[in-house]
């Protein structure tokens, strides 16, 4: 099902949620400490993440900070304090869902289960596929024929915008709007000197070009080349 990653200093919580959890079917591995738990996250990141936020080393808000500030992966809450002002608090700081202790095992199944949907939806809208293009808005992470391609910030934004449009003609001042917040206009050589950048990266060139289309005294275009 899943791979739990659970942090909780009390053993037998830890014992309890583990077994229940992994009964369901769930592989669940544990951490007893904050900087442990955000260790092993990062080396070897699970589906998801319980989280105690009472834990003896770092408050697990901060951990959830922390974490939130290098990984995407789903977090759940666990928590002793319930009340509403601090669970709001919690949700900003960007856990996907929270359970009150005493919570049971079909609960946390069930909130486990929601949030790994609601990844994988996530996952799925912010993909965009152009040929063998895929471009990740949320991991902002961009692969060519399944190999990873380096781009910039401006580079990957640039990108971005013409995947969203993809088949369509986008006019150079569209992009300086969009992607340079210039909607006034400013040099077109912006444009030209990233285009011919990402174009490089892609492997290609404007003389035989693949997926960037330039359409003269017009704009540019991202298109699938095997269409
Ligand atoms: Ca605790």
């Amino acid at each position: 099902m899943a791979v739990v990653m659970l942090i909780e200093d009390d053993p037998r919580i830890r014992d309890a949620v583990s077994r229940t959890l992994g009964d369901r079917g769930h592989a669940v591995r544990s951490a007893s400490s904050g900087m442990r738990g955000l260790q092993e996250v990062m080396d070897d990141p699970p589906d998801v993440v319980v989280l105690d936020l009472g834990l003896p080393d770092v408050d697990g808000r901060e951990v959830l900070k922390m974490l939130r500030a290098v990984q995407t992966v789903p977090v759940i809450v666990a928590t002793a304090r319930d009340d509403e002002a601090d669970m709001i608090a919690t949700l900003d700081a960007g856990a996907d869902d929270y359970v009150v202790k005493p919570f049971s095992a079909e609960q946390l199944d069930a909130r486990i289960r929601a949030v790994l949907r609601r990844a994988k939806e996530d996952g799925a809208q912010t993909c965009i596929r152009v040929g063998g293009l895929a471009i990740d808005a949320a991991t902002r992470e961009v692969t060519l024929d399944g190999e990873p391609v380096e781009l910039t910030r401006k580079e990957f934004d640039l990108l971005h915008h013409l995947a969203l449009n993809a088949g369509q003609v986008v006019t150079k001042r569209q992009l300086l709007a969009e992607v340079w917040q210039q909607p006034y206009g400013g040099a077109d050589k912006t444009v030209d000197v990233h285009l011919s950048w990402l174009r490089r990266k892609l492997g290609e060139s404007a003389h035989e070009p693949r997926y960037l289309r330039t359409v003269r005294g017009v704009g540019v275009k991202l298109v699938d080349p095997g269409a």
